[in-house]
């Protein structure tokens, strides 16, 4: 309860220095500049939309992005983390560094939308041909932060710090064997040179009305670890079970005493968590009980602490579970993926969410509950303060519920959605280097 009346205290007196942090005439011209750049925003995104590209081939989109960065006068760094592309703008006077983030890969999804705009795009995945299509919405994305450079760069002189670009592949994921995304951007040092000291970013959501903005504070999206079980026994005939060590009644009891973790382990009034197992494997007829069972699982979480608390008890309860039937288990975790959780730093988010509102109006942002997805945005987050959020893209009046969900074939944004997120993110830098650091 205390630290939720200091949390508001501060919300409210970073909001307040927040509302007085830009002139009228600043504010006035970021407005007009948005207005003026809607249109060339749709026609990049109805571009990308068309020309849609997967993970780690996002050749064509960084062309794009990196020969109108340069137009702009911006110095320009290309493959980054492979297919990424980093613009850097100086303000004429100093301040801090600001990054704002864009993710530019589409899915292998079959596109039904009527646009004429809609993707016809074949190209290779895993081996196979496939069609490809934005179905998560990163075509806006690019587009809108495109928008936001040309404008930034028109403000060149009235900047007090710098402003990074950063064009990320792959945030879907890598293909087999493949490095990529935000955590490869990281790597390569996308966030050094000059260092940065926060990052923005946003995600368009097919769910939520256009105009508005949602965010939470703290765990938006979870972490998310992946998880093998190895359950070793003694075969036996299915007849003769006494003379086997079942590897099948041993990770049939793990699978039921892992529920306990969520229901009993984990304080549920403060964050949510998942364990899940899906998929099970043992054995090959009725009658023998075989030698090892594997499983394959999931954890996602909301904070750091409910993950190294979610961790230490599954491999506490399959190791002691199977060494209570005599049987092993062998737990690795995390076994291939392990993302970071999506945190909005908490004073950031305080300091920022005037701007938001400012953006798009008092009552259209919305605190929303944390998502058990996952966003690999995290991997900046985690390395300077962050703050994510979502804009609609949803048409007024439609139902959030029947629309298209992300990554289908009807997926659909409704581009009137755009002009929130580009003045969304121009108002942060402008008003971030207004107020100073952190
Ligand atoms: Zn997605
Ligand atoms: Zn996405």
């Amino acid at each position: 309860m205390k630290n939720t009346l200091l949390l508001l205290l501060l919300i409210l007196l970073l909001g307040f220095q927040n509302t007085n942090a830009q002139s009228n005439s600043i504010q006035n011209k970021i407005q007009t500049n948005v207005k003026g750049i809607e249109q060339k925003v749709i026609d990049w995104r109805r571009d990308i939309h068309q020309h849609p590209e997967l993970g780690n081939r996002e050749v064509r989109t960084a062309a794009l992005v990196a020969t109108h960065l340069q137009s702009l006068g911006m110095e320009v760094q290309t493959n980054v983390g492979i297919t990424g592309v980093i613009g850097t703008l100086k303000g004429s006077l100093p301040g801090p560094v600001i990054a704002l983030r864009a993710d530019m890969d589409a899915l292998p999804v079959l596109e039904r939308t009527p646009v004429p705009f809609a993707s016809k795009v074949k190209t290779m995945y895993d081996g196979k041909e496939t069609n490809v299509m934005h179905a998560c919405g990163h075509d806006s994305h690019v587009a809108i932060l495109m928008g936001v450079a040309e404008i930034l760069s028109g403000m060149q002189k009235d900047l007090k710090g710098t402003v990074k670009f950063i064009f990320q592949p792959a945030e879907e994921g890598v293909p087999k064997g493949e490095e990529g995304g935000a955590e490869l951007m990281v790597k390569e040092g996308a966030l050094k040179n000059p260092q940065v000291d926060v990052i923005f970013g946003l995600h368009i959501n097919a769910q939520v009305e256009v105009g508005k903005i949602t965010y939470r504070p703290g765990g938006m999206f979870a972490g998310v670890a992946d998880l093998k079980i190895t359950v070793k026994g003694k075969s036996s005939h299915g007849a003769e079970p006494w003379s086997s060590v079942d590897p099948i009644v041993t990770a049939a009891q793990i699978i039921n005493n892992l529920q306990t973790i969520i229901s009993r382990n984990i304080n549920i009034t403060r964050n949510a968590a998942v364990v899940t197992i899906g998929s099970i494997h043992g054995g090959n007829r009725s009658n023998i009980i075989p030698e090892q069972v594997e499983m394959l699982g999931t954890v996602r979480t909301l904070s750091d602490a409910d993950e190294k608390l979610i961790f230490e008890r599954i491999f506490q309860i399959a190791t002691k579970t199977a060494e209570a039937n005599g049987a092993e288990a062998i737990v690795e975790l995390p076994y291939s993926s392990h993302y970071p959780v999506t945190f909005n730093n908490l004073e950031l988010t305080a300091k920022m969410l005037p701007s938001l509102q400012k953006s798009a109006g008092l009552s259209n942002v919305l605190l929303v509950p944390a998502e058990t997805g996952a966003e690999d945005f995290s991997f900046f987050a985690n390395e300077v303060p962050g703050f994510y959020f979502y804009i609609g893209g949803l048409p007024k009046g439609q139902d959030s519920e029947t629309s298209a969900p992300h990554h289908t074939p009807d997926f659909f944004i409704d581009e009137s959605g755009f002009s929130t997120g580009i003045n969304a993110m121009v108002n942060l830098v402008a008003d971030y280097m207004e107020m100073g650091k952190l």
